[in-house]
């Protein structure tokens, strides 16, 4: 047990959470129990790493930022991250596209089927219904309006505006910059501690990984719906699952074409949080870690790291979108709608701006739906169709989210000579010894 990697660890928890949530559904009063005295671990888990996202975000971008020294490399360095981003994501949406056509798991639902599974859905429908109405009202600057925040503590409550808070800290990086350096010595150094402070907060919020996945993944099991469910959509679940594990397999391949790096190499570093975004759904929460692999183990230089994934874990969302375009022609065929070529690029359009506003939060892809769905004219009542299944699919999108996001800090960080050896911190090493 002592000598175990990280990574078994956390399989571990998640295998033993998975059997003791089976085992509590199988007698009355299990599920109580998982959720009184195990979920409330799992949610002190999630929570750590959700308390320090923020943190971490601004620290480490304002100390990315003003490492640069020089806007030039930061605007190279910018505009190639974003370039990427959009490229990955408008190759999941078409991925997506492709499969779904070509599997069409919206054809095996039947019209009773559709009518009942609508006519049972119980889940609570205003938080699609505003954010159709608000995507209706919206002008055509929202999105751009939206990035600068009235109130920074605002933006950083509740979920937490990510893309605000992005705003605020790369203009303070970027002053930071502008100012004599004599003068802005003492506010860089304090949040180049600050920075490190919170990474070694990850680090012991780390050890106790497979005890809180193992804690999320009991719940999910007692909480989920039944398993006929899950049968009538697996089609659907198949072709979203396996477009993701396409875009790991294209991911894989990037890696290895840019930086000469071996798959095994790219999967050992980032697995860790690959692990946490399948246990959390949230690429927010999985941030800090994917932070940690990134630079420690993938070798990506922290003034890459911490300029390109706090953006990546914000905008960039390969598996969300792919998931969108998927389930968009899913409730389509199941409605017996035929879309033609031109509203099919229009979904690669709309879903890929749709992740892009996605919050990294779990079940934020699923939201965001409901705009693509206005844009083709697909009914929204067909939400109730993917409901069931939404939960693990986000888990699957998650893990595609973030591999997403650490791969283009390998490319960009090679693109711009600052990918380097891993080097693992002592704590790391620490994990072994746990
Ligand atoms: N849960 C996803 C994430 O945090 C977003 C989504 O697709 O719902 O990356």
């Amino acid at each position: 047990m002592k000598k175990m990697a990280l990574h078994w660890k956390i399989i571990l928890g998640m295998v033993l959470g998975v059997l003791v949530g089976l085992l509590m559904t199988t007698f009355d009063g299990g599920k109580e129990i998982v959720q009184d005295w195990i979920k409330p671990f799992g949610k002190m888990f999630i929570n750590c790493l959700k308390m320090i996202a923020i943190p971490l975000i601004l620290a480490a971008l304002i100390k990315g930022v003003s490492d640069l020294r020089d806007i030039s490399k930061l605007s190279k360095m910018g505009g190639r991250t974003i370039g990427v981003y959009i490229i990955t994501t408008v190759i999941a949406v078409t991925i997506g596209l492709m499969l779904v056509n070509i599997v069409q798991p919206g054809k095996a639902i039947s019209k009773e089927t559709r009518t009942e599974m609508i006519e049972n859905y119980s889940g609570d429908t205003t938080k699609y219904k505003e954010t159709a109405k608000d995507q209706k009202n919206a002008g055509p600057l929202k999105a751009l309006e939206d990035l600068v925040p009235e109130n920074l503590f605002k933006a950083a409550t509740d979920n937490g505006n990510m893309l605000q808070i992005i705003f605020f800290a790369i203009f303070f990086g970027v002053s930071l910059i502008l100012i004599p350096e004599e003068k802005g010595k003492t506010v860089k150094s304090f949040f180049d501690g600050f920075n490190e402070v919170i990474l070694k907060m990850v680090d012991l919020i780390m050890l106790a990984a497979p005890y809180g996945v193992f804690a999320l993944l009991a719940a999910i099991v007692v909480e989920s719906p039944s398993i006929d469910l899950f049968i009538a959509l697996s089609w659907y679940a198949i072709t979203v699952v396996g477009g993701l594990l396409l875009m790991i397999c294209i991911y894989i391949t990037i890696v290895y074409v840019f930086t000469k790096k071996s798959p095994r190499f790219f999967l050992d570093g980032i697995s860790p949080a690959q692990l946490l975004a399948f246990s959390t759904s949230s690429s927010a929460a999985t941030l800090p870690v994917t932070m940690e692999r990134v630079t420690e183990h993938l070798g990506v230089e922290e003034e890459v790291s911490s300029f390109v994934l706090p953006i990546g874990a914000t905008i960039n969302m390969d598996g969300t979108s792919l998931y969108q375009a998927v389930a968009a022609v899913f409730i389509a065929q199941a409605f017996g709608m035929e879309l033609d070529f031109a509203t099919q690029l229009g979904i690669i359009a709309t879903a890929t701006l749709a992740s892009i506003g996605s919050a990294a939060v779990p079940g934020a892809g699923m939201v965001m739906l409901v705009g693509v769905l206005g844009y083709a004219g697909i009914p929204e009542a067909g939400l109730a169709l993917i409901f069931a299944v939404d939960r693990p699919l986000d888990m699957c999108r998650t893990v595609v989210n973030v591999t997403g996001d650490a791969t283009v800090s390998m490319v960009v960080a090679k693109s711009v000579g600052k990918l380097g050896e891993p080097k693992p911190k002592n704590w790391d090493d620490n994990y072994e010894a746990v």
